[in-house]
């Protein structure tokens, strides 16, 4: 398997720390909102990078927090509680805002086929691992005590820029005209691994702690959590490009400072799903979530199959007319792999042939829209027969999740997709024999119905109204 690394910036051959075994991180969501559609393309990738490795034969065990404490409206230390920003907005008590949109999450991970990690941690559960991580790193002296908060100290750890290839003038943030000072730091860029009601009085979630009673820093938890489930030594880290600096950047130096060795041999991010004025992202509102989607007429899996699409580290332009040309190629895929029969027999070489070249698509950089190509070949092969085609569409729906020969795709029953696409087949034949009176009457009939037929250059299509 080649991947990108993040760390050292280029394609590299995975060698996991255990052979066959891929100890996997990836970070949560903070739960004070919907996630939005952005978000999810980083889930999606996220899900295929697991499903692929397993695919090619790795046992994964992956680890995902939920941030319920800690995150502030900046990624650095400043700004308000986002937990406690979402819980006054809607009147609720932080603790409800999170249980809400935590079940809001696992809701769009089911309806996009998203794997749930083996383990999903809440961060608020386990202060008692960031208070063990921070006694020892104040004790090694990476750590600083300032006015009831503690610090992570930057100067002391090895190569801090090495992950987000930055320079020091840059990590100056806190200097910035716009961002408050925090005059308790020895240098602007160390952050905070412990705060104390110094911060906010009216912090919800409070703990006490050897400097105060507090919270923990945002980063600490995903150092914690991966420390805790996976061990001392993790084989691939990911992430939305935005986690680089400073979520990421600062996680390798706690966690090296704790353990006082490398941790993460690979870190994988994706890029930004953007919308015309730039990354879609929860702070600047205005987000498109999966339920809105839904409800504008497009299923979660046409969603899905949108990202898969484009390469994971491609930035992506989110409009409605390039999601339309993915529900229409979705649709058609599905129409042709519902007419799959069981007939014939296996063709155990072509199984075996297209079967390599998957696995291929998945090594390189995982490559999703060679999936989807190696797929359409494969119902395109006339040389193959239907029995063969179906296994094969069944083996690559594992890592692509489309649901391609459920019984009952989502929204779409298969007796009535055969009625579609039965009705579609007499409709073609109407027009070749010139009679378009017909053809007319069979779309008429299926609008009645709410089935709203598409002539596309490739045929027909429909969708559900
Ligand atoms: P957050 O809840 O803001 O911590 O974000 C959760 C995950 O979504 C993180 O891995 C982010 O990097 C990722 N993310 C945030 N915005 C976008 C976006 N517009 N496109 C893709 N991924 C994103
Ligand atoms: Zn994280």
């Amino acid at each position: 398997m080649n991947i990108y690394n993040t760390l050292t910036k280029k394609v590299e051959k995975l060698i996991p720390n255990e052979e066959g075994k891929i100890k996997m991180y990836t970070c949560g969501p903070t739960v004070y909102n919907y996630v939005h559609i952005g978000n999810l393309r980083t889930y999606i990738f996220e899900d295929i990078l697991q499903k692929g490795l397993e695919y090619i034969g790795y046992d994964v065990k992956r680890v995902m927090n939920i941030t319920d404490v800690g995150h502030l409206t900046s990624d650095a230390d400043y700004g308000e509680d986002k937990m406690a920003k979402g819980a006054k907005r809607e009147g609720k008590t932080v603790y409800e805002i999170a249980d809400f949109y935590t079940k809001a999450f696992f809701e769009d991970m089911k309806s996009l086929n998203i794997k749930k990690p083996s383990i999903i941690e809440k961060a608020s559960d386990h202060i008692d691992m960031y208070i063990k991580m921070i006694e020892k790193m104040l004790q090694d002296g990476y750590a600083y005590v300032s006015n009831g908060n503690v610090y992570f100290d930057v100067t002391k750890a090895k190569n801090y820029y090495e992950l987000s290839g930055r320079n020091p003038e840059e990590m100056k943030v806190a200097v910035r005209d716009d961002v408050e000072e925090d005059t308790n730091k020895k240098n602007p860029g160390d952050f905070g691994l412990w705060f104390t009601l110094s911060k906010f009085q009216n912090q919800a979630m409070k703990w006490d702690s050897p400097w105060g009673i507090g919270y923990p820093g945002w980063h600490i938890e995903c150092s914690g959590l991966a420390c805790l489930y996976l061990g001392d030594k993790l084989d691939i880290h990911c992430g939305g490009v935005d986690n680089i600096f400073p979520h990421h950047t600062n996680e390798i130096a706690q966690s090296e400072a704790y353990l006082g060795h490398k941790w993460c041999n690979y870190w994988c991010h994706g890029e930004f799903l953007n919308d015309k004025q730039g990354k879609m992202s929860k702070s600047k509102g205005g987000i498109l979530t999966i339920n809105r989607l839904q409800e504008e007429g497009y299923s979660p899996l046409v969603y899905r199959y949108f990202c898969l699409g484009s390469h994971y580290r491609k930035p992506l332009v989110f409009t409605y007319d390039s999601l339309d040309i993915a529900k229409n190629a979705y649709q058609k895929l599905l129409q042709k792999t519902s007419k799959l029969q069981e007939e014939g027999q296996l063709d155990s070489q072509s199984i075996e042939t297209y079967n390599e070249k998957f696995k291929k698509a998945i090594e390189d950089d995982l490559n999703t829209s060679m999936m989807l190509t190696i797929i359409y070949e494969v119902l395109n092969d006339k040389s193959l027969n239907d029995k063969t085609k179906k296994e094969l569409v069944k083996k690559f729906d594992k890592v692509l999740s489309l649901d391609l020969l459920k019984e009952k795709t989502k929204g779409i029953e298969k007796e009535k997709l055969e009625y579609i696409n039965k009705k579609i087949e007499e409709r073609k034949k109407a027009k070749q024999n010139k009679d378009y009176a017909l053809a007319d009457k069979i779309r008429e009939e299926l609008l009645k119905e709410n089935i709203k037929l598409n002539d596309t250059r490739e045929g027909t299509t429909f969708e559900l109204i």
